[in-house]
C-alpha cells in the first residue's frame, strides 16, 4: 500500500504559522504591514490581554473586494508579486502571501472590509482555517481585522507564550519597529483600553520623540545628531546619539527600504565610528534608514524578513561608518547648531561621499576626544560630601582593627591628613605604608550601604519639590515603571502619572540633592531592563547601586581634607570596604616593601 498523502490545507497552514505568527507580537506586526501595503494612514491597533484573546488592527486603507477577502486567506495568496523577477525588485511589506492564512490556520478571524469603489463591504468569519460564513454588509472604506484567541487550537504554542507584561513588551517593540520608520501614517495601541501609544502624522525625528520622549535633560533624544550621505550605490539618513547620551540599553535602529532589519555587521561600522569616544560598556542610540535599489537586496531570508543580505555589504560598510563619523566630527566642530529645529530634518546640506576615497576619510576627528572625561575644577565649593540621611550614626574606627578583608592590620591617625590626587583619589599614609581609595568608588559604597539599609527599613528622608519634574517615558518603560513604584517610593521617590507617556516627580530622595531625577530614573529603568523583568528579587539591589552610582562624588571633583577624612571613616565602618558591591577596587595599599624596591637604585 502507498502510504504517502498531501496534508491538507489547515495542517499545512498550521505548519507554516510556526513560522510567521510565534506570539501576538508576530500578528500584529503581518497585520500593520497589511495595513501600510494597502495604502493607510491611520492605523489603529487594539489588544485585549496582550493579544492572547484580541488583536484588532483598523485601517484606512484600499480594502478588499468580496472576492479577494476570501482569496487573501489562502496560502500563497497574494497580490503583491506575480512572478519570480518581482522578489528582486520588492517595494512592499509583504509579498509571501502566508500572514493571512497562517494566522486563520491559528486563530477565530473575521474580518470586514470595503473599497471605495464598491457601495457596499464584506464581511468574512472563519474559525481555524475553515470559512464560517460571509456576507455584505456596511462598512467604512477600509480593513477591520479581528484575530481572536490566538493559538486557541494549538494548546503547546498557546502554553509557549508568556505572561502578560512581557508578551505585551514584544507588541510594543514590534510596533515600534514598524513607526518609526512610517512617520507619515498615524497609529494608535490600544492596550484593554488603555491607550499606549498615540501618534500623530509627523517627521521622523518628530515620531522618535512621540515613542522615546521628548528632549528632556537626560533623555538620549535630545542627543541626537542628524546624518546624511547619498552615493550611487545607497542613500543614509537618520540621527545618532551624542557619545555623552550613550547608555547600557540604548535604542538601535537599522532600516531598510522602510523596513526594520537587523544588521550586526553595520552595527559594528556605527560603534567603530564612536571608537574611544564612549565609556565602557556604553553604546549609543540610532536611527538609521537605508535607501537602497531593491535589487541589491534579499530580503527573503527568512519569513519574518528581518535578516537582510545587502550585494555590496563592505562598501557599504564603508559609507555608513564615514557618515556617522563625519556627523559626529560636525557636531564637535559646530557644537551650537540646533538639531531641534524640525526644519533641519533630513534636509542639511548633503554631503556626496566618493566609494574611491572613503580608505582616507578627511575630517577634523579628535580620536582622543572623551566627553566622560571631567576637567579638573580647581575651585571647590564642595562643603560636604553629599550623605545618606541616617537614623543612627555609623560610630566605628574600631571595627577598623578587626576588619578581615586586609591582610596588614591598619590603622590610621586620629587625625588623618589626606591628599587628593589626580582629582580620583585619596592617598593617605598608614603604618604599613601608603593607601590609596578611589574617590567615586569609595563614596558610592558608602551611598549603597545607606540606601540599602533605607529601603529595608522603609523610612527614607523624602524632598518635596517646590515645582514638579516631568518625567517622560517610553510606552514599554511606563509599564515598567508601573511596576517599580512601590520600591521606588520606599526610597523617596513620589511618582504620579500625568499621561500615558509621562509621570510627574513630586518628590525626591534627600540624597540626590539638587539634581535632576530625570536620570537617575532613567539609569535605575534601564538596570532593571538589563537585570531582567523577571528578577524581581534583585531589583532593589539595581535600585540601590544605581541611585548610589548617581549620586557619588564624580572623578575630577576637589575634595577638601575634611571631606576626604569624613569619607574614609564612613568607609572603613562599612563591614566590608575593600570592594564596591559590584566587586570594583576601592582601595589599595602600597607597601613598605614596595615602596623600598623603588628605592633600590
Ligand atoms: P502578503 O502580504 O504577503 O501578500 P498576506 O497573507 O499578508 O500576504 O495578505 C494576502 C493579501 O490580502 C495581500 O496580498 C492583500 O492583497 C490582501 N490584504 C491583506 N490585508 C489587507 C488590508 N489590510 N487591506 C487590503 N488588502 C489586504
Ligand atoms: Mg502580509
Amino acid at each position: 500500500m502507498d502510504i504517502i498523502h498531501l496534508l491538507p490545507d489547515s495542517v499545512a497552514n498550521q505548519i507554516a504559522a510556526g513560522e510567521v505568527i510565534q506570539r501576538p507580537a508576530s500578528c500584529i506586526k503581518e497585520l500593520v504591514e497589511n495595513s501600510l501595503d494597502a495604502g493607510a494612514t491611520t492605523i489603529q491597533v487594539l489588544v485585549r490581554e496582550a493579544g492572547r484573546t484580541l488583536v484588532q488592527v483598523i485601517d484606512d486603507g484600499k480594502g478588499m473586494s468580496e472576492t479577494d477577502v476570501r482569496m487573501a486567506f489562502e496560502r500563497h495568496a497574494t497580490s503583491k508579486i506575480s512572478n519570480a523577477a518581482d522578489l528582486f525588485a520588492l517595494t512592499t511589506m509583504g509579498f509571501r502571501g502566508e500572514a493571512l492564512a497562517a494566522i486563520c490556520a491559528v486563530a477565530q478571524v473575521d474580518v470586514t472590509t470595503r473599497r471605495a469603489e464598491d457601495e457596499v463591504g464584506s464581511f468574512l468569519e472563519i474559525n481555524g482555517s475553515e470559512v464560517i460564513r460571509q456576507e455584505i454588509c456596511q462598512a467604512p472604506v477600509g480593513t477591520n481585522i479581528r484575530v481572536k484567541n490566538l493559538f486557541f487550537n494549538t494548546p503547546a504554542r498557546r502554553k509557549y507564550l508568556k505572561p502578560n507584561r512581557t508578551e505585551l513588551r514584544n507588541i510594543l517593540i514590534e510596533f515600534y519597529r514598524i513607526v518609526l520608520v512610517n512617520p507619515q501614517v498615524a497609529f494608535t495601541l490600544v492596550s484593554d483600553d488603555e491607550v499606549l501609544l498615540d501618534l500623530p502624522v509627523g517627521t521622523h525625528k518628530q515620531r522618535i520623540e512621540q515613542v522615546f520622549g521628548k528632549s528632556q535633560r537626560n533623555q538620549f533624544t535630545a542627543g541626537l545628531v542628524e546624518m546624511r550621505t547619498d552615493t550611487d550605490i545607497v542613500s543614509i539618513r537618520g540621527f545618532v546619539g551624542k557619545p555623552e547620551y550613550a547608555s547600557k540599553s540604548p535604542q538601535q535602529y537599522f532600516f531598510v527600504n522602510n523596513r526594520f532589519m537587523r544588521h550586526p555587521y553595520f552595527q559594528k561600522a556605527v560603534l567603530t565610528a564612536y571608537q574611544g569616544m564612549l565609556p565602557p560598556e556604553h553604546n549609543p542610540s540610532y536611527f538609521i534608514y537605508f535607501d537602497i535599489a531593491p535589487e541589491s537586496i534579499d530580503v527573503n531570508i527568512h519569513p519574518t524578513k528581518t535578516e537582510i543580505k545587502f550585494a555590496d555589504e563592505q562598501t557599504i560598510w564603508q559609507i555608513l561608518q564615514a557618515a556617522v563619523r563625519e556627523s559626529l566630527g560636525k557636531f564637535h566642530v559646530a557644537p551650537s547648531i540646533d538639531f531641534d529645529t524640525p526644519l533641519t530634518e533630513l534636509d542639511l546640506p548633503q554631503t556626496t561621499i566618493d566609494p574611491s576615497r572613503l580608505k582616507q576619510p578627511s575630517m577634523v576627528f579628535n580620536p582622543n576626544y572623551n566627553p566622560f572625561e571631567q576637567q579638573t575644577t580647581s575651585s571647590s565649593s564642595f562643603a560636604n560630601l553629599p550623605s545618606a540621611p541616617r537614623k543612627q550614626q555609623v560610630t566605628g574606627w574600631e571595627k577598623l582593627y578587626d576588619e578581615p578583608e586586609l591582610k596588614e592590620e591598619l590603622t590610621l591617625p586620629e587625625d588623618v591628613h589626606p591628599l587628593q590626587i589626580a582629582g580620583r583619589y585619596i592617598a593617605v599614609a598608614v603604618p604599613d605604608g601608603l593607601m590609596l581609595v578611589d574617590q567615586h568608588r569609595a563614596h558610592m559604597t558608602v551611598l549603597f550601604a545607606e540606601i540599602e539599609q533605607q529601603m529595608q527599613s522603609g523610612h527614607a528622608v523624602q524632598q518635596q519639590l517646590l515645582f514638579p519634574e516631568t518625567l517622560e517615558l517610553s510606552a514599554d518603560d511606563m509599564l515598567l515603571m508601573r511596576q517599580l513604584q512601590d520600591q521606588l517610593l520606599d526610597l523617596g521617590f513620589e511618582l504620579e502619572q500625568l499621561s500615558s507617556r509621562a509621570y510627574a516627580v513630586n518628590s525626591v530622595p534627600a540624597l540626590l540633592g539638587n539634581e535632576a531625577p530625570q536620570r537617575c530614573l532613567n539609569d535605575i529603568l534601564a538596570a532593571v531592563r538589563e537585570t531582567g523583568i523577571s528578577a524581581k528579587k534583585e531589583w532593589n539591589r539595581q535600585i540601590a547601586l544605581t541611585m548610589a552610582r548617581d549620586t557619588a562624588v564624580a572623578y575630577g571633583k576637589t575634595l577638601l581634607e575634611q571631606d576626604m577624612s569624613d569619607l574614609l571613616k564612613r568607609l572603613l565602618a562599612l563591614p566590608v570596604y575593600t570592594k564596591t558591591p559590584d566587586g570594583k577596587t576601592v582601595m589599595t595599599i602600597l607597601s613598605e616593601t614596595e615602596l623600598e624596591k623603588r628605592f633600590t637604585l
